[in-house]
């Protein structure tokens, strides 16, 4: 029940807690510190000292190469670690301790990444009139906020707090109030590597406290929020009251259009992983089937099979799902699937419950809609769950329509072997990643990820976060 702040827990100003619940049981098992406005303000005061005034404090006078040896010692840290954050992480988020693994080892590759990356962000030099010499330079923001959701804490936080701190920028993160274990182990674990105090600090707490306290924080000069759509317009709004800078990594509807001439066999595995990973909660799930017409059916049936396959149940036996995070998700997907089933929409196909699924847990079963009409509720708005909607398209031009055709932009899969389709279809999707004949849901820590319209703006991962994380100033010298 502590925040981490300064390189040591501190008590919360509020005393009140945040019930810690494990998903596959309803069960409570812990309690979180309750965050408000007092507990940020001095979150960013610790991040500011550690910056300094004029970035000589103990974080901001590091070289960018020291700055690069303590990510190092981090991303080890965490190899280390890997079974206990692991355990941690599967208990508070649901995960399967293999899907948990695999999160700390995506951890451990950002802090790699971004570890040797912070000696080769540079500037340029500018040619300009005779007489000067013109230079770029990259510099932190400054004290940088991180909201991050619960469905990936781990690599979430590896991703935008891994580049925050590669490019210099002091950190306040504000986790998930269903997800912040993670957060807080890690920030210890920075802090026994040898950060210093205040370049990382954790405040837990409610979104309409916690959060809104650290959007609205005048010392606060970037802010990065990964989560819903909704409560990212709230942040940007916030943003923009102070002119602040800030990253929205929002949610998704991305597509996946199958054409005729699809190695299916290829094709269909990645694809139903694509919805059912990590239960369906993942931003870039691949939540929309789009099937030429000739093979629909043919792809239906295949795609049926395997969900009627597919079981959902407690973590510990790896299953093909874990429970939903919490009880308010578990109650919306539901409530959008009656809705979808009172409209007289057809499931294709339901997956199972395992025996052992407590029925105190969120469980869901993965559900396969057919002939889904396109402006539809299920076909346009992000469910967060494992429900996969199809709907068969005629040509190219009416498959690009109808992936292109929600409010979102996050990510897209094509499927042909046809390489001038490939090509053209790449360019045509409104979105900020496309894979043909692959499909990443959440992967790559190399690759440039975010969207467009309602699924946010800026980029993170790769070098593309390191330049958001950073301020570029020219330097014009006239030396005659
Ligand atoms: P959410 O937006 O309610 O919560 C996300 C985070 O924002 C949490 O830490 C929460 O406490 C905080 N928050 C809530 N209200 C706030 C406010 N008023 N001010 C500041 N912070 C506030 O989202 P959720 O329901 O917890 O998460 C699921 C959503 O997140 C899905 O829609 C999903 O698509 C999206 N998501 C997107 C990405 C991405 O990278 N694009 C990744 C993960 C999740």
């Amino acid at each position: 029940m502590q925040h981490f702040i300064g390189n040591a827990p501190a008590d919360p100003a509020d005393r009140r807690p945040i019930p810690v619940v494990d998903p596959s049981s309803g069960e409570r098992f812990g309690s979180l510190a309750r965050g408000t406005a007092l507990d940020i303000d001095r979150a960013v005061a610790a991040a500011r000292a550690a910056l300094g005034e004029c970035f000589d404090g103990p974080w901001g006078r590091l070289s960018a190469a020291a700055r690069g040896r303590l990510l190092q010692k981090l991303g080890q840290s965490v190899a280390v670690n890997a079974d206990t954050l692991a355990q941690l992480e599967a208990r508070d988020t649901g995960k399967s301790l293999k899907t948990a693994r695999a999160d700390v080892t995506a951890l451990a590759r950002y802090f790699e990444y971004y570890a040797g990356a912070c000696d080769k962000l540079h500037g340029q030099t500018l040619p300009y009139e005779s007489g000067y010499l013109v230079a770029t330079v990259r510099e932190p923001h400054g004290v940088t906020g991180h909201i991050i959701p619960w469905n990936y804490p781990m690599q979430i936080f590896g991703r935008t707090v891994g580049a925050a701190l590669a490019a210099g920028n002091a950190c306040v993160v504000k986790p998930a109030e269903d997800a912040s274990l993670s957060s807080l182990r890690l920030a210890e674990l920075a802090a026994e590597v040898g950060f210093p105090a205040g370049a990382l600090n954790i405040v837990t707490g409610y979104g309409a406290e916690a959060g809104a306290s650290l959007c609205t924080h005048p010392g606060i000069d970037h802010l990065s929020f990964t989560g819903s759509s909704a409560t990212g317009r709230l942040v940007a709004v916030a943003a923009a009251e102070r002119h602040c800078p800030v990253t929205l990594e929002l949610g998704g509807k991305s597509p996946q259009l199958v054409f005729a001439d699809a190695d299916l066999d290829a094709a269909l595995p990645v694809i139903v992983n694509a919805i059912v990973q990590n239960a369906g909660q993942t931003c870039s799930a691949g939540s929309r089937l789009l099937v030429e017409r000739s093979i629909y059916e043919a792809v239906l049936e295949r795609v049926a099979e395997r969900f009627r396959s597919l079981v959902a149940g407690p973590p510990a036996l790896e299953l093909d799902m874990g429970p939903l995070v919490n009880r308010k998700q578990f109650d919306r997907v539901r409530q959008v699937l009656a809705e979808g089933e009172a409209d007289g929409l057809q499931v294709a196909a339901r997956g199972q419950l395992h025996a052992q699924a407590a029925s105190a847990g969120f469980y869901q079963e993965a559900v396969l809609f057919r002939d889904v009409p396109p402006n539809h509720a299920l076909a346009q708005q992000e469910i967060f769950g494992p429900v996969l909607v199809a709907m068969p398209f005629d040509d190219e031009a009416h498959a690009v329509r109808l992936a292109n055709g929600t409010s979102y932009g996050l990510v897209a899969g094509v499927w042909t072997r046809d390489g001038a389709r490939q090509m053209r279809l790449a360019r045509s999707l409104r979105c900020g990643q496309v894979f043909v004949n692959n499909y990443g849901a959440g992967g790559g820590v190399e690759l440039p990820f975010g969207g467009v319209r309602a699924s946010g703006h800026g980029r993170e991962k790769g070098f593309e976060a390191l330049y958001g994380f950073t301020v570029l100033k020219t330097i014009a010298i006239r030396h005659g």
